[in-house]
């Protein structure tokens, strides 16, 4: 399994940094914004991290980061990567380390070589002298490793000796900064200092992403934008603790598309909690959307559909839109590897004939169904053009096919071409 989309670079300007190569995927500068996620199993489950790391692989999650707390967590991991490289799922693992990070890598050397890159969180690797000698710990085992660290500071495990000092700068100061710009200078302080003292220690710079998360919109903003414009490594950006449903989605977004929109992020996690039953892998299809709405990347054809209106008297609209969108979503895995370039097809469903017929010319392939009143017919457009009219009983089921046989058409041609140049290369 390869879970990495269209290889396409941003079309924004990115910002200019370093690149970093976490097992197979770069992130950094003009490498395109990596998708990353979590999972939320005991990591000493192996049955369960692994399939939820393959679920999070399969819908396009390009690192997979898993809790690394115990000893039997970090005894885990290698059978873990083990597992999901018989399963063809070569998703590089992160482990997250807090508190005790630098025992377990040192007593699991197993486990430090089966991770791709550690997420050190320099809030939590010890107080006083315990703190440098225990992050020393953890880079001197990157290097040798040959991993990659990001430097993962965060608003809720803040070096409170950091912290402190600041504040004491702050109180001598003719005009303090208020509480919260001390804090958001904190965050960034923590994130810098730290990684100059993995430089120190001999992590190569290449090595190095960081982040500084928070909770709040505009904290996340001005911290971000403060920590890009003072260093030269990739960030990694996320909304921490966004929350539940569609709080958390808006949150995620509007703090990150203003970043994005800046050049400001290399890697992007949205932290969702996931709804009670609901599905871990909603996060990766958020992120996704997120890059792809604002024209970032392509990951998969996403569906144009009008909102409805009076005209629209039965849901079948509504059901024939998501539908359609889970039918594509569903068939990425397949149609990337076959269908080069189909990840950004533009597909239109309209609820009547005020806007349906000139969106569906607008897109790729688009279905203007009939409102209240209408025609009990359904036009179809290709390419611009309308081709056929469905009506009766199983419109679903014949758009589908309409589907199926554009994307063959379309993109099995790119397919077939490639195939050809690489034999005619061999
Ligand atoms: S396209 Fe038709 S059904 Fe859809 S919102 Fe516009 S008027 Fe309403």
């Amino acid at each position: 399994m390869n879970a990495s989309a269209s290889p396409m670079s941003s079309p924004l300007p990115r910002r200019a940094t370093r690149q970093v190569s976490i097992g197979h995927v770069v992130v950094g500068s003009a490498a395109p914004i990596v998708v990353q996620s979590m999972t939320n199993t005991d990591t000493a489950d192996i049955a369960a991290t692994v399939d939820q790391v393959v679920a999070l692989a399969e819908a396009g999650s390009e690192l997979v980061r898993i809790t690394v707390n115990t000893p039997e967590a970090a005894a885990a991991v290698p059978f873990i990567r083990d597992a999901l490289d018989r399963r063809h799922c070569n998703v590089p693992l992160v482990g997250d380390f807090h508190f005790n990070g630098h025992k377990l890598l040192r007593e699991h050397p197993a486990c430090a070589r089966a991770l791709a890159k550690y997420r050190i969180n320099p809030g939590n690797v010890g107080r006083g002298e315990k703190h440098g000698t225990q992050f020393a710990q953890m880079i001197e085992i990157a290097c040798r490793e040959g991993k990659a660290v990001r430097i993962g500071v965060n608003w809720g495990s803040l070096d409170a000796e950091l912290m402190g000092r600041l504040m004491d700068e702050n109180a001598r100061r003719a005009v303090p900064l208020s509480a919260q710009d001390v804090m958001r200078a904190a965050l960034v302080t923590s994130a810098l200092e730290s990684a100059a003292l993995a430089e120190d220690v001999g992590l190569a710079g290449e090595r190095i992403i960081l982040s500084c998360k928070v909770s709040g919109v505009q904290d996340l903003i001005a911290v971000y934008g403060d920590l890009a414009a003072r260093c030269d490594y990739p960030l990694h950006l996320g909304l921490t603790e966004a929350g539940m449903g569609s709080k958390g989605i808006v949150a995620s977004t509007a703090a990150m598309a203003i970043l994005l929109q800046q050049g400001i992020g290399d890697t992007i996690r949205v932290s969702l909690t996931p709804e009670p039953g609901g599905e871990r892998t909603k996060e990766v299809v958020v992120a996704q959307e997120m890059l792809q709405t604002m024209g970032l990347r392509n990951f998969t054809p996403l569906v144009t559909a009008c909102p409805g209106c009076g005209r629209t008297t039965s849901t079948f609209f509504q059901e024939l839109a998501a539908k359609t969108q889970s039918y594509l979503r569903a068939q990425m895995p397949r149609w990337r590897e076959r269908y080069p370039g189909v990840e950004q097809m533009s597909v239109a469903v309209m609820g009547c004939v005020v806007n349906g017929p000139g969106e569906s010319k607008l897109a790729d392939i688009g279905i203007s169904l009939p409102g209240t009143g209408e025609l009990p017919v359904a036009p179809v457009y290709e390419d611009g053009k309308k081709t056929v009219t469905l009506k009766g009983e199983r419109i679903a089921e014949e758009f589908q096919a309409l589907l199926d046989a554009y994307v063959e058409r379309r993109f099995g041609a790119t397919e077939s071409a490639t195939t050809q140049a690489a034999h005619a290369a061999d």
